[in-house]
């Protein structure tokens, strides 16, 4: 297994992507690559997001199928999915609705993906796969307060809080919208059963697919980093989609498979991972 960091060969640049399948002549590609992050990042670089990852996605998969790579597993977002649905997100919805304006630039470049790999799959005979992740979390995440997901955003706040002895810690939105969290070697085992088993270029959802309010998630984070002050609520930040999380029905019957990391055991080894790491955890824009 081979995994080329962004320095090696930068993906925006189709002649990189091309150098990349040459140097490694993979038979099965994982396109994990991506400029990504929170609700925040969305915020402050929305053009950047759309336009590397919607290039990234087209280049990987032409430079797969033009080196004769057999299988293609597309790493997609459930920030694809229609913004305002009712309930758990279901494969068959995904194209009910435009995504969260919050994410919109986002989820649209990886939710082209899917489309790239029927067309390629039509007409080239490329074995395309597409799996929509959730919000992930575990050790050698991105803690930078603008770039995070919340889980990370929480853990530094009331880690820092409770080594710096600080009595309060800002948090943002209502705490009302509901999200879900896969441990971040639970989803690494998903992808690796998938690219196994999974062969239909029908988009398949990876999750838990159990929700959590952020109100319950910041209860649990705060009670395993020791932090008991005062919690600031700010919501000039944005609460973004209410309620984003998948339906797991047919990853459970396709995979034969669902997540074994309970969310508190997963937050466990993600604080203990932090508090171990933190100088280089930090430093990881
Ligand atoms: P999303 O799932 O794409 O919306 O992105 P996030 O993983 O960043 O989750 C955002 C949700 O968590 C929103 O409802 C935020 O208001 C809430 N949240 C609360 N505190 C924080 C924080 O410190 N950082 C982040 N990123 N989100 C927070």
């Amino acid at each position: 297994m081979f995994v080329p960091r962004s320095k090696d060969y930068d993906l925006v640049f189709f002649d990189q992507a091309q150098q990349c399948m040459e140097a490694f002549r993979p038979h099965i590609v994982i396109h994990l690559a991506a400029f990504y992050g929170g609700i925040w990042i969305n915020q402050l670089y929305p053009g950047r997001i759309f336009y590397e990852n919607l290039v990234m996605g087209a280049h990987v998969m032409e430079a797969a199928r033009l080196a004769g790579v057999e299988k293609f597993v597309g790493i997609g977002t459930a920030c694809s999915y229609p913004g305002y649905l009712d309930g758990y997100l279901k494969e068959d919805n995904l194209w009910d609705g435009v995504p969260h304006e919050t994410v919109v630039n986002y989820g649209l470049t990886k939710k082209m993906m899917a489309i790239q790999g029927w067309a390629y799959k039509r007409q080239y005979g490329l074995n395309a796969i597409h799996l929509i992740l959730t919000n992930l979390y575990g050790p050698w995440d991105t803690f930078d307060p603008d770039r995070s997901h919340v889980a990370a955003a929480l853990i530094r706040k009331f880690v820092e809080a409770k080594q710096e002895g600080k009595s309060e810690v800002e948090v943002w939105g209502t705490g009302k919208p509901v999200r879900e969290f896969l441990y971040v070697e639970d989803c690494a085992e998903a992808i690796v059963r998938a690219a196994e088993l999974y062969d239909d270029v029908s988009p398949l959802n990876i999750g838990c697919g159990q929700g959590t309010s952020i109100r319950e998630l910041i209860d649990i984070v705060m009670e395993l980093s020791g932090f008991d002050g005062r919690l600031v609520w700010n919501t000039d930040k944005p609460d973004g989609q209410m309620v984003k999380v998948l339906d797991t029905t047919k990853m459970r019957q396709v995979l034969q498979w669902s997540p074994p990391t309970s969310l508190r055991d997963g937050l466990g080894k993600t604080i203990d991972w932090y508090v171990a790491n933190k100088a280089t955890a930090d430093m990881r824009a």
